[in-house]
């Protein structure tokens, strides 16, 4: 049987990248798909091949740093779908910039899609994860955020955030049945690495033990795992972390 047969699975920045892998790979498992991004093409073009491949599949422009924005996607998300299960939150940027030119208006920008974001994601799909009496919510955190980095100390500062974040949501929300955890990728090639410099870039290929960025595709299979826990209830407020040669490149 498919591992997320009759779930519902939302995914923030499901439009690109790992939030886009991840929304394949759960379709393929059987789950229905609402995809939540700023960038309405990319994401009709992700709804356009999960709905050719036979998923069951939404789109819903959604700003993650907009209150509202995200509490009516999640709603209507809850009507057409008929709940919620599943929470992915993959929405983000990354801008690199020595802290010695970053401005109080790009830690704010910077701040409020990668850590409110993935609170306010979390907060409005709360009800429907628990009118359901259960469910999952992933976060996708950074080893940037355990391990710091040069060049995004506002980013840094974020994906921190979402791990501690993650943690206490983990211990809030498990006496309900609401799972919750981060991955926290290194290197991917996507186009968030458009934000950072080549230099960056071959600076950080050079530590990686493998010698190469990772694949959005190499970091969903972790998801899913974390979407349907094989093994019973055992990942509580964890985060995996790939790039150490442990999980993942
Ligand atoms: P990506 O650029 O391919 O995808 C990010 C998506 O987020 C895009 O579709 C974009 O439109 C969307 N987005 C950005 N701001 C938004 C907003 N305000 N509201 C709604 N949607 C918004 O990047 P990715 O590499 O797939 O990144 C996904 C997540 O993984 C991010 O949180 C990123 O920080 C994290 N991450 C990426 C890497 C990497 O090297 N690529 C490494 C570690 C963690």
């Amino acid at each position: 049987m498919k591992a997320l047969k009759d779930k519902v699975a939302v995914i923030t920045g499901g439009a690109s990248g790992i939030g886009a892998a991840v929304a394949r790979l759960y379709a393929e498992n059987g789950a229905a798909i609402a995809v939540l991004d700023r960038d309405a093409a990319a994401g009709a073009a992700v709804i356009g091949h999960l709905t050719e491949a036979g998923a069951t599949a939404l789109f819903a422009e959604v700003d993650v740093t907009s209150s509202d924005s995200v509490r009516q996607a999640m709603d209507s998300v809850a009507e057409q779908l008929r709940g919620i299960d599943i929470l992915v939150t993959a929405a983000g940027i990354l801008d690199e910039k020595p802290m010695a030119e970053m401005t109080e208006q790009d830690f704010d920008r910077t701040v409020d899609i990668d850590l409110k974001g993935v609170f306010l994601a979390g907060r409005w799909a709360l009800p429907h994860l628990q009118a359901r009496g259960g469910g999952r919510i992933i976060n996708i955190a950074s080893q940037l955020g355990i391990k710091g980095g040069t060049g995004l100390v506002h980013y840094v500062a974020a994906k921190a955030g979402v791990i501690g974040m993650t943690k206490a949501m983990a211990l809030e929300l498990a006496p309900e049945g609401i799972l919750v955890n981060a991955i926290a990728p290194g290197p991917i090639d996507t186009p968030l690495l458009n934000g950072v410099t080549e230099e960056w870039k071959a600076a950080k290929r050079a530590e990686l033990p493998l010698g190469r960025f990772g694949t959005a595709e190499e970091i969903a299979p972790t998801a899913l795992l974390l979407a349907s826990s094989p093994g019973g209830d055992i990942y509580v407020g964890q985060t995996l972390g790939p790039n150490s040669g442990d999980v993942m490149p």
